[in-house]
C-alpha cells in the first residue's frame, strides 16, 4: 500500500518520498490507476484527502510523454479562486521538481504579459481561472486546440461563484478527444449535466 504499486513514474515517485508520503491517500489509491489508463474520472472528494496530488501525480507521469508547442497548453486546470490556483501550481512545483515542465497561471492579479512569453515558448501546463481564461482565450492570446487534459476542480464552488456557463464555453472549445476529470465535494443536478456533457464513460470515486 504504498506509491510504487499505482503506476506513477520514478520521477513522481521519488518526488512523493522527497516530500515525506510514505502511503497514498484513499482517493489517490483509488483515482491514480484509472487517471494513468486516460480514463475520464469524476471525484466527489473534500479538500484535505490529498485530492489535488491525485491529479497532479498521475498527469506529470502522462506529460512525460510528448511536449509542448507555442501557445497550446497540453493541460488545463481549471479553478475557482486565484488562490486556489496559485496552490495547484505550487503542487505542481512540488511533485514536478524533476519534470522539465513549464507551466504558467492565467489569474487576476498575475500580468498576463509574463504569463504570454511562457505561452509563446509553450506549457505543459496551464493553471486558470474560467473569466480570465475565456478573457485571454476570446482575445486571441491562447489555443485550446492542444489540450490533451482537462481538469475542473472543485465544480460545487464554481457553480457557487456562477462559472458553470464559462466552463461550458471553455470545454466546448477543447478537442473532443482528450482525457476529462472533475473534482467536487458534492454532486449536484447542474455539476451532473456537466459530466454528462463533457465526460466520456467517467470512472466514479468517492472518499
Ligand atoms: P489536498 O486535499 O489536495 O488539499 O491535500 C491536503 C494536504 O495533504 C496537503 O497539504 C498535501 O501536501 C497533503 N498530502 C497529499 N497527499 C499526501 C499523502 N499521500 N501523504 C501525506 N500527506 C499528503
Amino acid at each position: 500500500d504504498d506509491f510504487s504499486g499505482l503506476g506513477l513514474s520514478s520521477k513522481v515517485t521519488e518526488a512523493v518520498a522527497a516530500a515525506g508520503y510514505t502511503k497514498p491517500t484513499e482517493i489517490q489509491a483509488q483515482a491514480i490507476p484509472h487517471l494513468l489508463e486516460k480514463k475520464d474520472l469524476i471525484g466527489i472528494a473534500q479538500t484535505g484527502t490529498g485530492k489535488t496530488a491525485s491529479f497532479v501525480l498521475p498527469m506529470l507521469t502522462l506529460l512525460e510523454a510528448g511536449r509542448a508547442r507555442a501557445r497550446m497548453p497540453r493541460t488545463l486546470i481549471l479553478e475557482p479562486t486565484r488562490e486556489l490556483a496559485a496552490q495547484v501550481s505550487e503542487n505542481f512545483e512540488k511533485y514536478g521538481k524533476n519534470h522539465r515542465l513549464s507551466m504558467a497561471l492565467i489569474i487576476g492579479g498575475v500580468s498576463f504579459e509574463d504569463q504570454n512569453k511562457k505561452l509563446d515558448r509553450g506549457v505543459d501546463v496551464l493553471i486558470a481561472t474560467p473569466g480570465r481564461l475565456l478573457d485571454q482565450f476570446d482575445r486571441g492570446k491562447i489555443l485550446l486546440t492542444g489540450v490533451e487534459i482537462l481538469v475542473i476542480d472543485e465544480a460545487d464552488r464554481m457553480l457557487d461563484m456562477g462559472f458553470i456557463d464559462d466552463i461550458e464555453k471553455i470545454a466546448s472549445r477543447l478537442p473532443p478527444r482528450r482525457q476529462t476529470m472533475l473534482f467536487s465535494a458534492t454532486m449536484d443536478p447542474q455539476i451532473e449535466r456537466l459530466t454528462k456533457k463533457f465526460l466520456k464513460d467517467p470512472v466514479h470515486v468517492q472518499v
